[in-house]
């Protein structure tokens, strides 16, 4: 059994938003010890992680990976055409294109610390995703977007027999797949998906113990018709309505919610996964996330797919959330430093089902991180580091990643895969797909 011992790290208290010097013994998948002095074991790899904060690695908890290299060819295009755009793009990509986008997406997320992800993808794109996740040894729950309702000209409609079917299909081939992997169902949303086809997914979630992943109140627009056609204030009265919230349930950004849809969101137990930067990008509009939290409500965090957000780091996402929390509410003690890592931590990993993760703890599987802020003109202070991390920092000054007892990043180069190789591969790739759309 591999063993290592990491000595004399700054392990990362969000309680107290400070910092305690101590050591953290992994055997195996787990954590061993964590104590401020820990005798080496024989046999075990020592890792001087000397002045480096420890804390849990990032569950990022609304993700698109087919969409990572499409930054760039989807900027700047308003919402309705943004859409019509991307299911255009997605029809031409090839399994190749595919593969190498879900690739780098997974990989970008790891070198920033990441090593949960809750991917919502297409059933064309399913088998590629999972190869980009196996590849890149992350933790994963997935489901595959399907809708019914034409919200626009370019809206798959699928029959609820067929999403059910593809339902079944994603978790036979997916869960608990090398013991990394979870099948979710994953609706698009209610102003694309019937009623029907939310409640009968819902149910073959609840038959089979999944998570239930959807979008929620992103457009304005697109909210008012769906308050409309069910005769309710708001989408999440309509979810709520049909029996879809729940504590298994995440609802990708939660922007346009009355108070009385808040308090039907904290009743339910539902966690709705906060997507900053592409809230901003594409200009969806700013969810109230500061009364979530002061309603209780589990607030998780998610990056989203990069054609709207350009974005795979956590910390970036998690320093917008709080920036704009801030700004919204005229009030800078909104979302905290502490309570922040919470919500890309411990808040994502528990929604997402996981009981022994999300914490440095002894007896959690070891996925963690090891941060170094001392080799950056534009961070260094010794006392402060927990703070500036996530105000000033970014997901490259994470060090190592440890993910289920392995070392999958050390100082910052991915020890299980050739980074070049695959910037090799992926680049003419990458050209080939930017030729295509430029001819769309
Ligand atoms: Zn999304």
């Amino acid at each position: 059994m591999k063993k290592y011992l990491i000595r004399n790290c700054e392990i990362a208290n969000f309680d107290t938003m400070t910092t305690s010097t101590g050591e953290i013994l992994v055997e195996g998948e787990r954590i061993q010890k964590i104590a401020p002095k820990i005798d080496a074991p024989e046999g075990c790899e020592i890792i001087d992680a000397a002045g480096m904060l420890a804390m849990p690695s990032f569950a990022d908890c609304h993700t698109h990976l087919a969409q990572s290299v499409l930054k760039g060819p989807m900027d700047d295009y308003p919402i309705t055409t943004w859409l019509v755009r991307l299911f255009g793009i997605e029809a031409i990509m090839t399994p190749e294109e595919t593969y190498y986008s879900c690739l780098l997406g997974c990989l970008t997320a790891l070198r920033c610390g990441t090593t949960v992800l809750n991917e919502m993808t297409g059933w064309e794109a399913l088998d590629e995703t999972i190869h980009a996740v196996r590849d890149s040894k992350l933790r994963a729950t997935i489901g595959i977007s399907t809708t019914d309702v034409p919200e626009n000209e370019a809206t798959p409609i699928l029959s609820v027999d067929e999403a059910l079917r593809r339902s079944e299909g994603v978790y036979r081939k997916v869960h608990n797949l090398d013991g990394r992997m979870k099948a979710s169902v994953a609706p698009a949303g209610l102003p694309a998906v019937s009623g029907r086809m939310a409640q009968e997914l819902k149910k073959f979630a609840n038959e089979h113990g999944l998570v239930y992943h959807t979008h929620l109140g992103e457009g304005k627009m697109e909210t008012r018709n769906v308050a409309k056609a069910y005769g309710l204030g708001g989408e999440a009265e309509a979810l709520a309505q049909l029996g879809i919230l729940d504590k298994n349930t995440l609802l990708a950004h939660s922007i346009w919610l009355s108070d009385h849809e808040l308090d039907i969101i904290a009743q339910s137990g539902a966690n709705p996964v906060h997507c900053p930067c592409t809230n901003l990008k594409i200009s969806d509009g700013i969810p109230r996330i500061a009364e979530m939290v002061k309603r209780g409500i589990n607030v998780t965090i998610g990056c989203d797919g990069e054609a709207s957000s350009s974005n795979r780091d956590m910390i970036r996402e998690a320093r917008m959330a709080a920036y704009l929390q801030k700004g919204l509410t005229l009030d800078p003690t909104v979302l905290d430093a502490g309570t922040v890592y919470k919500m890309m931590t411990i808040n994502g990993i528990r929604t997402l089902g996981y009981e022994d993760l999300g914490e440095l703890k002894e007896g959690n599987l070891a996925d963690f991180i090891l941060v170094d802020m001392d080799h950056d003109i534009a961070l260094i202070n010794p006392d402060y580091k927990l703070n500036n991390f996530l105000y000033a920092g970014d997901g490259r000054n994470v060090d190592t990643v440890f993910l289920n007892g392995e070392i999958l990043l050390r100082h910052g180069r991915f020890t299980f895969i050739d980074e070049e190789e695959v910037l090799a591969k992926a680049t003419p790739v990458i050209r080939g797909l930017n030729r295509k759309i430029m001819n769309l």
